[in-house]
């Protein structure tokens, strides 16, 4: 790899708008692979990161963006599971130890090793260095971090799925997603449409549970077979004690308490959404039905690549708008006011 220097859009600060710069990525190591990216989806972590909604510090200027698609550039000397030209994808980490056992379950996201999960952008990796995202022209990363993207999925759509869909696949296949199974998706955004999608093509019976009924139409087209509002309070006495599983991909503080009471006898809510405050939980609400409260983060790489395959085979990708890169702080807004049909994607050939 000959330049080291390349152009991508980063927050100078927290709460700044995103502007052009250059980074510097790293040479290729033995086991590096150069990645020309096509596209880059925005997630509302890259928000909630660009505002420094998660705690002060953080390492600014900041890259975001960990929805990544692209080809193969280059490879190091001794990768051998790519090679120039494959089709490949990167999410939401770069690295983790490879020896704790989460590690070597393939649950890299729960790495509990002392480097733990190397997040995309604005972790600290093995070599010291702080990482930076997907929205830049090329990424270098650790062949054992990178995934196939099937080729029946078109680049742009498939970006999203290496964090929104994979975010939701890996709760639906822990929590057995599929026939005969009761599955409400709450917030049809970047997340809950991918959501939608997925359980659908599992077999469960899917509602979606948005703030009003302005996207229904949608809902029902991406797979859903009810759809209601939460600003509705009919809504949750009509569904009460109905849900096997639901899952939350709400960015912002919810009512936790009123949507416990939509599970039924042994149901599970999954959070998956990462509002900036603490949500509070009413013993009584969970308790008296035997009623569990859970947490699920992105996935490992072999069901990162599951994922992948299972969309190829289904015919499953993102319902995306494209970008132009000087039009993410524009669509950061839109994001923020709930208004993105359903993943904004960066065209990396703008930056
Ligand atoms: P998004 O596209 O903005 O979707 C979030 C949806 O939540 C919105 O479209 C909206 O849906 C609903 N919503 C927003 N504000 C709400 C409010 N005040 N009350 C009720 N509903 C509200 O965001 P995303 O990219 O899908 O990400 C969603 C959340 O998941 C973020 O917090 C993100 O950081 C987090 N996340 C977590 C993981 C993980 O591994 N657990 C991975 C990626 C992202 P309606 O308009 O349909 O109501
Ligand atoms: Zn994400
Ligand atoms: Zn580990």
């Amino acid at each position: 790899m000959t330049h080291t220097t390349v152009h991508a859009y980063a927050a100078p600060a927290p709460k700044a708008p995103l502007e052009r710069t250059t980074i510097v990525r790293r040479e290729l190591g033995a086991h590096d692979i150069l990645i020309e990216v096509k596209y880059a989806g925005i997630c509302h972590s890259d928000i909630h990161t660009a505002r420094a909604e998660w705690g002060e510090g953080g390492h600014f200027p900041i890259v975001p963006g960990h929805e990544i698609a692209g080809v193969v550039a280059e490879v190091g000397s001794a990768v051998t599971r790519y090679a120039p030209g494959d089709r490949v994808g990167v999410g939401c980490f770069v690295d983790s130890c490879r020896e704790c056992e989460n590690c070597r379950a393939g649950l890299q996201q729960y790495c509990t090793g002392e480097l733990g999960n190397v997040g995309t952008y604005g972790a600290t990796g093995r070599d010291g260095q702080v990482t930076q995202g997907g929205y830049s022209t090329h990424l270098v990363a650790d062949e054992n971090y990178v995934l196939r993207i099937p080729e029946s999925i078109p680049l742009d759509a498939a970006a999203p799925l290496l964090c929104a869909g994979i975010t939701l696949y890996s709760p639906l296949a822990h929590w057995k997603a599929g026939p005969g199974k009761k599955v409400a998706v709450v917030g049809l955004g970047g997340l809950g449409h991918m959501g939608v999608k997925i359980a659908h093509a599992m077999g469960a019976e899917v509602t979606v549970l948005s703030q009003s009924l302005r996207k229904k139409e949608d809902g029902l087209r991406l797979g859903a077979d009810h759809y209601h509002a939460t600003s509705d309070p009919a809504t949750f006495e009509e569904l009460a004690g109905t849900f096997d599983l639901i899952l939350s991909t709400v960015s912002a503080e919810l009512d936790l308490n009123a949507y416990f009471g939509l599970l039924r006898t042994d149901g599970t809510f999954v959070q998956l959404g990462l509002p900036e405050h603490p949500l509070p939980v009413a013993a009584f609400a969970l308790v008296t039905q035997r009623k569990s409260f859970a947490g699920s983060m992105i996935g490992g790489i072999p069901e990162t690549q599951e994922m992948l395959d299972f969309c190829g085979e289904h015919g499953i990708a993102s319902d995306i708008e494209l970008i132009r890169a000087d039009q993410i702080n524009e669509a950061y807004e839109r994001v923020l006011a709930s208004d993105v049909r359903y993943r904004f994607v960066i065209d990396a050939a703008t930056i």
